[in-house]
């Protein structure tokens, strides 16, 4: 049964050798089964036939039907050839060109034959003229019918255009593969799910998608496939546990505690905004409730992640649990206990920071301290994973920035206590949301949607490197008053020796623009030894240097409130995630804040329009949905590795609607029948089971 669907299209009619040929190099098309799911991006709505007469300026295409009435090769300059014929429908006369192919269509055009003709309409000094026109014959009204209608336009590539292969032969094709292989498309969802949704079947599905017969029928064989690759898509995360419904058991907190209280009425800096309370209570609702928490907390760049985090965790320090802080980087880890420990300054709690430069004494010294639970929070980069790092009882882990992190090392976390610790992962910047029931499949979301009050939008501009000078002169202005900048260039792991280059011949240019004594400046790459790149940026922390010049090390996390101008150096080459995120490192006090993004002169227009959603929005959310749309959900930050998202059909920047409804509905099945046992879920079992770990979902038809 298999078989059909893996026959090769050499067994196609009018498809020989050269065709197969070209469907393989151009489109990867194999078998009958790659050319079903080669699915049409949009429909055109070729039910109508206009007269001739009904042409006027502003239309842009069209379709007539009429007889041939002349033809004319014409010769111009150059040895260019044009083939121009005439039809009529009695209202009135259209003209057809063509610049290629001429030879074929001399062959295929007769005069006094009726044709049905398509395309696109073009005025040149007053008259209207269709270019290159799809032509089919029409000997008798039956032909016609058949012809009407909606058609289904494919993704295909120039080279087959020219080659013929066009749409409506990309049709032809795909309606004798479904009509051999229709009664083996087999049904893999339930009839209740069927039923509650309104979904056609499955085969009614293929066939509508590509024979469609009208727009209504061929949008519900849309949404039935959409629905259905999300549906497995979620359902295989549940089946991986990569979704987790079963709630465990968790280290149980029955009050906020002492410590919590004390802190909050007595040490708080600042007034909490209202999306910091409202995810305080989401977190505490959980910790509460005996379950383990799993809890993504989105929230913009600045919004305040950190303090929210720190009230987890001391709800738990006073249910006398620990809690440990995972952050990427050393410096963001350094960073992260020396602000945490200033928070809790006169407070009895006791904090610690281990990295990989963590001295071994140290570590000894930590290590019993974890064990006898005289040591309530640790902080730290991955070391925190390792086994020797063990807690007398973990009741909390929060990951900062969490894409650096992957789900093994979340796994490790878990079993670092008997009770499974409560698990609070921060994101670095907003993601879609569609991304997030995807990646972060197995999370609870809570989102921080509010900035704490006085912030600023950052001023953002696009500079060109003719303008570089008016860009030093800022700066010097900035500095001046007493201020701080960034000057951030990209390091790409496939250019990093030129990148590094490029980086210090740039320095030395600061370093000719902004001469010592008057100025100072710190440079932090990657070369750099640890203990260097921190002294360097202890000193611009503090204020000693002016101008802080780096990689996109201080991506994530710095904080430097004095810091108000940003430069980020061949902004083209960032994606807009990242750019946000290194925008966002300014703005932090209360004085307004700049960023220039440095362009090269020649950079593509698509390159320009990224660039200029920096411009307008400063909303983290926008952005990552105008990020998502230009590049795709594979290509956003952290979801290489993730198969999980590459889809036939569904499009995770516009299908938030169907992921929801394919989400639930896989959350109700497991729910309802873990185990796939019942009846009425066989066909869903038989196709799960059908998905080889090699093989995309979609590899499996039948
Ligand atoms: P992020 O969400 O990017 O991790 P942080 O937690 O680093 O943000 O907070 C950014 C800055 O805002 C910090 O300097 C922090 O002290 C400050 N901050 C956080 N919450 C508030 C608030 N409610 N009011 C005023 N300032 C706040
Ligand atoms: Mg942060």
């Amino acid at each position: 049964m298999d078989n059909v669907f893996n026959k090769p299209l050499t067994y196609l009619k009018g498809v020989g050798p050269e065709k197969v040929e070209l469907l393989k190099k151009e489109l990867e098309l194999f078998t009958y089964k790659d050319v079903l799911l080669h699915f049409p991006f949009r429909y055109q709505d070729r039910s109508r036939v206009l007269k001739i007469e009904e042409i006027k300026l502003g239309l842009d295409q069209g379709q007539f039907l009429g007889k041939l009435i002349d033809i004319q090769l014409i010769k111009g300059a150059n040895n260019s050839k044009r083939l121009v014929a005439w039809i009529s429908d009695g209202t009135s006369e259209l003209e057809m060109v063509w610049f290629q192919q001429i030879a074929i269509l001399q062959k295929y055009l007769e005069v006094g034959k009726q044709y049905l003709v398509y395309g696109r309409l073009t005025e040149f000094k007053g008259k209207i003229s269709m270019s290159h026109p799809e032509l089919n014959i029409i000997n008798s009204e039956f032909e016609l019918k058949s012809k009407l209608g909606l058609s289904p336009v494919y993704p295909l590539t120039e080279k087959l255009n020219r080659k013929g292969m066009d749409s409506s032969f990309f049709q032809k094709m795909v309606a004798q593969i479904i009509e051999e292989c229709h009664p083996f498309i087999l049904e893999n969802l339930s009839v209740k799910l069927k039923e509650s949704l309104g979904l056609i079947s499955r085969n009614d599905a293929f066939r509508l998608i590509h024979l469609p017969l009208n727009l209504q029928e061929s949008q519900k064989a849309v949404f039935r496939i959409k629905f259905e690759e999300l549906f497995f898509n979620q359902l295989g995360l549940l089946k991986e546990k990569k979704i987790q419904i079963k709630k465990f058991d968790g280290f149980s907190c029955s009050k906020v505690g002492q410590i919590f209280n004390d802190f909050y009425y007595n040490h708080l800096p600042y007034q909490l905004t209202n999306a910091q309370k409202r995810v305080i209570k989401e977190i505490y609702g959980d910790l509460k409730s005996g379950h383990q928490l799993n809890r993504l907390i989105q929230g913009d760049v600045g919004s305040g992640k950190t303090i929210v985090a720190l009230l987890s965790m001391l709800i738990i320090l006073g249910n006398n649990g620990q809690a440990c802080f995972l952050a990427p980087t050393e410096i963001l880890a350094t960073q992260h206990f020396l602000g945490l420990s200033r928070l809790l300054d006169g407070l009895d709690v006791n904090i610690e920071l281990l990295t990989g430069s963590t001295k071994t004494a140290d570590r000894k010294k930590i290590g019993s301290q974890l064990l006898d639970g005289s040591l309530h929070i640790l902080v730290g980069t991955h070391a925190i994973l390792e086994d020797w790092v063990e807690f007398k009882n973990l009741g909390m882990a929060v990951i900062d920035e969490q894409h650096k992190f992957g789900v093994a090392q979340r796994a490790k976390l878990w079993n670092k206590n008997q009770v499974h610790p409560h698990i609070l992962v921060m994101t670095a910047t907003p993601i879609p949301r569609t991304l997030a029931m995807t990646i972060y499949g197995d999370l609870d979301v809570s989102v921080i949607d509010e900035l704490p009050p006085g912030r600023k939008d950052v001023e953002t501009h696009l500079v060109y490197q003719g303008s570089r000078l008016r860009v030093i002169g800022f700066m010097k202005e900035q500095i001046k008053l007493g201020r701080q900048v960034y000057v951030v260039y990209p390091l790409i792991a496939e250019s990093e020796k030129l990148d590094l280059a490029n980086l210090i011949q740039g320095a030395e240019a600061f370093a000719r623009d902004f001469p010592e004594p008057e100025y100072l400046i710190s440079i932090v790459h990657g070369k750099l030894g640890a203990e260097l790149k921190e002294f360097e940026m202890q000193r611009f922390k503090v204020g000693k240097t002016q101008i802080l010049i780096s990689t996109t090390v201080i991506e994530v996390g710095v904080d430097v409130p004095n810091a108000t101008v940003m430069i980020i150096e061949n902004a083209e080459r960032f994606g807009l995630s990242q750019l946000h995120q290194l925008r966002g490192r300014v703005g932090r006090g209360g004085n307004q804040s700049f960023c220039f993004l440095m362009a090269g002169e020649k950079i593509s227009k698509e390159a320009k329009d990224r660039l200029s959603v920096m411009v307008e929005t400063n909303d983290g959310f926008k952005i990552a949905e105008r990020d998502m749309q230009i590049r795709g959900p594979g290509e956003m930050a952290g979801t290489k590795q993730s198969g999980q998202i590459q889809f036939k059909l569904a499009d995770l920047t516009t299908d938030q609607d169907i992921l929801s409804k394919a989400r639930a509905s896989a959350i109700q099945v497991v729910e309802e029948d873990p185990e796939l046992n019942l009846k009425e879920n066989q066909n869903i079992l038989k196709f799960l089971n059908q998905k080889k770990p090699d093989q995309s979902f979609w590899s499996m038809i039948s």
